[in-house]
């Protein structure tokens, strides 16, 4: 951190400056004051800890005021790089609601100042992507109002489940189901899994909505199980925000026990982002498996996988993602990576499964290559649960 000093009496920076940097006050007082009608009006006195003029850090718009040393006075400077990769990397909805505050607290005081200037800076610096300031505050608003109905849409059982069956590649029976959520809005229709659940992440609405998953997924099984056989196993899709909570575990299992099925029966489908990012991943896996539920590693190849992780944390299956095997009899890459990744899985004793087959052909390749179990449109797409307790028994 650079620090900078200053006399009693020095100006800091003046209203209408353009802004770099924000600062701390680390010793003295400093004085913010405008101008108004020709009187110098003091808004704040602050003191040793403070900081001021924050607003630099994540626009270049002009100073909404002006500061003073009161005091003999030693600042530090906070520049805009440290805070924008923070920024960057924010929680979604907590990065978008900063920037309507902004926008608001820029036009509150624009309007206070009686000037309306537009603000290419405040746009420069706010979007590096694609999308004007205006739609990101859309953006924002949206998906602050999308989280408010999900909310609602737990309390009034708008989301279903579907079932789609994962199978022996040898004789293409029914290992189990992965439950894959759905949500009809009133509002919005058909609402994509994969979108609302992203928001869901963003916040704490991922528990609730992901213990009902489990919930109604462990009560269907078990009428699965007593129809069909008793091996059946269930896949549930596992995010961050779930495997960070130390309750998850005990929970899990009290509602298995509650249902009067058996851990071995229960699959966790993570992605890799989630299960190696943070240091707290061994012990949740370790603490996991020790209480007998499988460990998939979902979208394998996507993320960042690193072949040290798999050697180091015991998972139990990897599931290919559906973009190799699209390939599958037409990319010879796309068989070159799902051959490497079956050798690996097997030599380190993981078994695997590969999603997305829709053709033959993909299944022939898979086969060949000695793929374990499959899942895909060409087996069954996704189910209700009635359709599921339909299927023919064999
Ligand atoms: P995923 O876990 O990779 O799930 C596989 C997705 O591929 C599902 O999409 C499934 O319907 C689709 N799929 C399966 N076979 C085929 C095929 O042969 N061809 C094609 N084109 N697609 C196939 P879906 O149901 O739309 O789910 C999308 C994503 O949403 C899931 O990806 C998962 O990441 C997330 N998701 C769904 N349900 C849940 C849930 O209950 N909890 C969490 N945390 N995430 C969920
Ligand atoms: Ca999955
Ligand atoms: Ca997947
Ligand atoms: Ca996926």
């Amino acid at each position: 951190l650079t620090t900078r000093h200053y006399r009693a009496g020095d100006l800091i920076f003046s209203q209408g400056d353009r802004g770099n940097y924000a600062y701390i006050v680390e010793e003295g007082q400093v004085e913010i004051w405008t101008e108004l009608q020709g009187d110098r009006l003091v808004l704040n006195i602050l003191q040793p800890g403070s900081l001021f003029g924050e607003l630099a850090l994540v626009d270049a718009k002009p100073r909404s005021a002006s500061a003073s040393a009161l005091t003999d006075c030693i600042l530090s400077l906070v520049t805009p790089d440290q805070v924008n990769q923070r920024i960057d990397t924010a929680d979604p909805i907590l990065r978008l609601l900063l920037l309507v505050v902004i926008g608001h607290f820029r036009s509150e005081s624009n309007n206070f100042r009686g000037t309306d200037e537009p603000s290419p800076e405040l746009d420069a610096a706010l979007t590096k992507a694609k999308l004007s300031f205006k739609e990101r505050i859309t953006d924002a608003v949206d998906m602050i109002r999308l989280e408010g109905e999900m909310q609602e849409a737990i309390a009034k059982e708008q989301f279903h489940l579907m079932y789609q069956p994962i199978v022996f590649m040898n004789d293409l029976r029914i290992e189990g189901f992965e439950a894959l959520i759905r949500w009809q809005s009133p509002k919005r229709g058909f609402v994509r899994p994969d979108v609302f659940i992203e928001v869901a992440e963003a916040t704490d609405l991922i528990i609730p909505i992901g213990q009902w998953v489990i919930e109604q997924g462990l009560k269907d099984l078990k009428s699965l199980q007593t129809k069909f056989n008793s091996d059946l196993l269930m896949s549930f899709n596992i995010v961050g925000r779930q495997t960070n909570n130390e309750d998850f575990i005990p929970w899990l299992l009290a509602r298995v026990d509650h249902h009067g099925l058996t851990p071995n029966k229960v699959k966790l489908e993570i992605i890799e982002r989630t299960l190696f990012s943070g240091d707290s991943s061994a012990p949740w896996i370790e603490n996991c498996r020790s209480r007998g539920f499988a460990l998939v590693l979902d979208d394998f190849g996507t993320g960042y996988s690193s072949l040290q992780y798999l050697n180091e944390y015991k998972i139990d299956r990897v599931k290919i993602d559906k973009s190799f095997v699209d390939g599958l009899g037409t990319n010879q890459n796309s068989e070159s990576i799902c051959s490497a990744i079956l050798q690996l899985s097997h030599a380190l004793g993981m078994t695997v499964v590969a999603e997305g087959i829709e053709t033959q052909a993909q299944l022939e390749v898979l086969r060949s290559l000695g793929c374990d179990y499959g899942q895909g449109y060409l087996f069954s797409r996704p189910l209700p649960f009635d359709q599921v307790m339909a299927l023919p028994k064999d």
